[in-house]
């Protein structure tokens, strides 16, 4: 057996197996190790049926019959129920949307269940039988005799911990068990060469990588298991850094055009706009204009909450970058390459999405109107560049701009005359050409990768400074892991004289109030619906948002159904706000369609816009000052705070309704939080304390591993992971002496990519 090994060229396995497991990425033996437990149970923990009482949480063991799939009374909803037994007393379990269990298991199986103990309301009007709603149910291959005696072993010392792995449909945490022993018991072990040195495992007192994947999947205690995942999570961190690290060092060899424009000409171009910058805005500003005179490409990141500023920063550097010449030919006395005495470096400016794009394409126009040099925008609907030769009219509005060809616009590109391009992702195609590319803006990208950045570099090597701007507030510890190749500045205030936005929870229920714990009082829909309409009667405009498009797809198993945008307008328009106009968006609608709807929405022809989390990213309406959010409690708090930076966009009062479709406690918690956190930080620091991992960050997200996740909340380790990163970096660069680790960065690269 050999790590490397597909699971199938040792174990016999089943297709429903097997499908399960490509559908998690496990291929390999190695895969399969990697694959650690969510968490541990602990058998002396489980309890006899006889003893259980209505609330509790309980672990039970047994055996299972009159398992059967049945469909809700009134609700229609599928299913499964069946009766647990352990001798001391039998207990029935229900599970909503869950019909395949009742095909999974077996009549009479053994079985580990947990969960909560309900009690059903008798007929007679009095207390009725117990039962569990719900349960995680597993399939296991024996049952403790005794509280204490382990499941997996036998005998005084045996453990009381199992490993819980992750639930997949198809693939039970007892299965992966199994056959983790087994490759166990094959000797692997031994042959397992540790890629963490072992002075550096002294240092941070980490287990060995041997016995770090024995006390993972086997810990003999609570101790054990912690310091294994210790062990992971830093090795984990220290690998995503080593790797930046390296890129840094890669990023800063190639030169960069030196952008040393006339302090008065800057001072000119931001004396122009509306409004002083702020001091974070001056400051980044500074920062960036610090590195553009470095010789070497700039790398940073410009984060700051949404309606902070982070275009007019953009701006100011952009005409720092087409204010200077482009090298000559020639060189100088001191051999130095002179400047041409015509034309302008190129700045292209890239955004996720084509509203974005043609959004910042007319704030560019603003601030560069007057310098009269050429904007242009490319997407994949079409192209155009600014100014006009002749202003056009479309949609009833006079138009600066002109659509070209993408062939003229490729050309203009290409010969330097358009010193501005924006776009979305058409920016980076190969086609796509510059004369003189020196700066690259990444417009809500939260990385922008090394592959994507290599498209920009020029033939003669020559790098644009890079700056990569973002809302997601992410917590330190994150940002120095994944953001480790990138200096970073912080948009930490918000321009002057914005009111803070008035955030309020609302429930569906009418009959229940439930106050905030600072005392708020939460509202229900209809009183949102009335302040909202207040809003729109001053003229203001809102958005709706609903976590779902279409409706509800019987296929998929959900207990309760989301608001759907389609569903929702409809509702709203007949019976709440008959008397205004309505429009709906999202990713699924032309890009024509969509450009329409913003338009107006826009200029105020649509006062209520019912969307998705489309709208999330950078859109700028500052008349829309209300947002009614729908299923709240299934966004992230950082992701809540972005939807509702929507509405902080002047210095109107703005407001923020979030509806939790569930009331419990809980749920109210969390997004209570959203009441009171200062800003985007502070809330994504929350989640990651609250939610978990896995949930919101973890693999999908920022391709951090759970349980790297669980330990970025520990800077110590984060820090400390940094600074053997930082110094292998640097004392072996190239990693010739450290073969182990080498092979170990290009293993994770390669799996990274198969994941992407
Ligand atoms: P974001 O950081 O979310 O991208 P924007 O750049 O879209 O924010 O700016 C939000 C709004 O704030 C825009 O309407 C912009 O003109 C305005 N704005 C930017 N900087 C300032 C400032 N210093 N003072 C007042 N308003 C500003
Ligand atoms: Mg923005």
């Amino acid at each position: 057996m050999n790590l490397s090994h597909s699971l199938e060229e040792h174990f016999r396995l089943q297709s429903t197996i097997r499908a399960a497991l490509s559908r998690i990425g496990i291929r390999t033996i190695e895969d399969l190790l990697y694959h650690f437990p969510g968490r541990y149970g602990d058998t002396a923990e489980s309890r006899n049926i006889a003893t259980l009482r209505k609330g509790d949480t309980a672990l039970i063991f047994g055996s299972v019959s009159k398992l059967r799939t049945s469909k809700g009374f009134r609700t229609k909803i599928a299913m499964a129920d069946g009766v647990i037994d352990d001798g001391t007393g039998k207990i029935k379990a229900i599970w909503f949307n869950q019909p395949y269990l009742a095909k999974m298991i077996p009549d009479g199986a053994l079985v580990r269940v947990e969960g909560k103990v309900s009690q059903k309301r008798a007929k007679t009007g009095g207390e009725g039988d117990l039962y569990l709603s719900n349960p995680k149910i597993e399939q296991v291959t024996e049952i403790p005799t005794a509280v204490g005696d382990s499941l997996f072993g036998s005998g005084s010392d045996a453990h009381t911990l199992y490993p819980i792995y992750p639930e997949t449909r198809g693939l039970s945490s007892e299965w992966i068990y199994h056959k983790i022993q087994a490759i166990f018991k094959s000797g692997i072990l031994e042959a397992i060469e540790d890629p963490l040195p072992e002075d550096m495992l002294k240092r941070y007192n980490l287990p060995t990588l041997r016995t770090a994947l024995v006390w993972i999947h086997t810990p003999e205690n609570a101790d054990h298991a912690a310091a294994a995942r210790k062990r992971f999570a830093f090795e984990e961190v220290f690998f995503i850094q080593l790797e930046r690290q390296r890129e840094r060092k890669a990023w800063q060899k190639n030169p960069a055009f030196v952008i040393d424009p006339k302090q008065e000409a800057m001072d000119r171009f931001v004396s122009r706009f509306p409004f002083p910058l702020t001091d974070a805005q001056k400051k980044s500003t500074a920062d960036i204009m610090a590195d553009f005179k470095k010789g070497h490409a700039m790398a940073r990141l410009l984060e700051g909450d949404v309606g902070s500023g982070k275009t007019a920063v953009a701006a100011t550097t952009t005409f720092a970058a087409i204010n200077t010449r482009p090298l000559s030919d020639k060189k100088d006395a001191a051999g130095l390459q002179k400047r041409q005495d015509y034309g302008s470096l190129q700045v292209a400016y890239m955004a996720p999405t084509e509203i974005l794009a043609a959004q910042h394409f007319e704030s560019f126009i603003q601030y560069f109107e007057h310098t009269g040099i050429s904007v242009a925008l490319i997407t994949g609907s079409g192209c155009r560049k600014f100014p006009a030769k002749v202003p056009s009219f479309k949609n009833g509005e006079r138009q600066n701009w002109t659509d070209i060809s993408r062939a003229q616009l490729l050309k203009w590109v290409a010969n330097g005359e358009i010193p501005i391009l924006i776009g979305t992702h058409a920016l980076i195609q190969k086609s796509v050409k510059f004369k003189n590319l020196a700066y690259a803006v990444v417009d809500e990208q939260h990385r922008f990768g090394t592959a994507q950045r290599a498209k920009l570099v020029r033939k003669d090597g020559i790098q644009p400074h890079l700056l990569s701007m973002t809302a997601t507030p992410i917590p330190r510890t994150l940002a120095l892991t994944i953001y480790g190749d990138l200096d970073i500045s912080i948009l930490d205030a918000m321009p002057h004289g914005r009111k803070p936005i008035i955030t309020q929870i609302v429930v569906p229920a009418k009959s229940v109030k439930v106050k905030n714990k600072d005392g708020a009082e939460v509202l229900e829909r209809e009183e949102a619906y009335e302040k909202i309409r207040a809003q729109l009667r001053e003229g203001r405009q809102a958005y709706v948002i609903c976590p779902r498009i279409d409706e509800p797809d019987p296929t998929k198993e959900s207990a309760v159904q989301a608001k759907s945008v389609k569903e929702e307008a409809k509702r709203l328009q007949d019976k709440v706000f008959p008397e205004y106009e309505i429009d709906i968006l999202h990713s699924k609608m032309k890009d024509d369609e969509k450009e329409r709807v913003m338009l107006e929405f826009k200029r105020g022809s649509i006062h209520i816009l019912v969307a998705t989390s489309v709208v999330e990213v950078g859109v700028n309406v500052p008349n829309a000052t209300v947002i009614l959010i729908e299923g709240a409690e299934r966004f992230g708090l950082a992701q809540l705070h972005q939807l509702r930076g929507r509405v902080v966009r002047s210095n109107h009062q703005a407001y923020c309704f979030v509806l939790a479709e569930t009331q419990s406690e809980k749920t109210i918690d969390r997004l209570t939080a959203l009441t009171t956190a200062k800003n985007g930080f502070e809330l994504a620091e929350f989640d990651l304390k609250f939610r978990g991992s896995g949930e919101l960050y973890g693999r999908k997200q920022w391709g951090v591993s759970d349980v790297a996740m669980e330990a970025i909340q520990n800077i110590k380790m984060v820090e400390a992971a940094r600074t053997e990163a930082l110094r292998l970096a640097s004392e072996d660069e190239s990693l010739a002496r450290h073969p182990l680790i080498a092979s170990e960065l290009s293993r994770r690269e390669k799996q990274r990519i198969h994941f992407e």
